[in-house]
């Protein structure tokens, strides 16, 4: 049986494949602390939802559309589950929407594959076709349309497989090149080649 593999674990796989591999195979994950900043993102989100109830759709383009809050999504099939932030059903289409309390609001791909994943769990537990989703930029109050095309959702699957080789033969990867990601890691006490 596939162990399952979060959402937000394919996202850090975009932003750095150690962090997953840290979070599974040394059981990291279960260790780390509630910061403050984990804290007060947990609160600004609970916030955002409330704000949002009383908000038009019309931000997202929309005349008519029922929003759910903190959707659990879950796919035995692909082992896979996540916690969507808000989604958005309309007599035509559904749209997965997540809330970033991020200063710059650009779109990266380590969202887009995040944004990708939840559509693929919301095809299979509505069967309704997916194909664009939106981030919602808390600080700059602004919501950015992200459009999800089939390469996007086949990444996704491809990453669910790379994660479970790397788990399941303890693998370590490369670091990222990046190397400002490395400033604010959580796990940059354990990482051998920290920048
Ligand atoms: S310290 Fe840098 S290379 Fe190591 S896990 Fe964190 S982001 Fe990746």
């Amino acid at each position: 049986m596939k162990f399952t593999i979060t959402v937000s674990d394919l996202r850090q796989f975009e932003y750095c494949q150690r962090i997953v591999y840290f979070s599974y195979c040394l059981g990291l994950s279960r260790r780390r602390p509630t910061t403050y900043k984990m804290e007060e993102g947990s609160l600004l989100h609970e916030q955002v939802a409330e704000l949002e109830e009383r908000r038009s759709l019309h931000s997202y383009g929309l005349q008519e559309g029922e929003r759910h809050f903190d959707v659990r999504l879950r796919s035995e099939k692909l082992g896979l589950s996540g916690l969507l932030d808000m989604l958005i059903i309309t007599s035509k289409e559904a749209i997965p929407v997540e809330f970033k309390n991020s200063s710059s609001a650009e779109v990266g791909a380590n969202h887009k594959a995040q944004l990708a994943a939840y559509a693929l769990l919301i095809e299979e537990q509505r069967g309704v076709s997916v194909s664009r989703s939106f981030i919602h930029f808390i600080p700059a109050r602004q919501s950015i349309e992200v459009i999800l095309e089939q390469h996007h959702k086949s990444a996704v699957l491809l990453n669910l497989e790379r994660i479970r080789h790397m788990v399941e033969r303890e693998n370590m990867p490369e670091a990222t090149l990046a190397h400002g990601r490395c400033t604010d890691c959580e796990f940059r006490n354990f990482c051998p080649d920290v920048w």
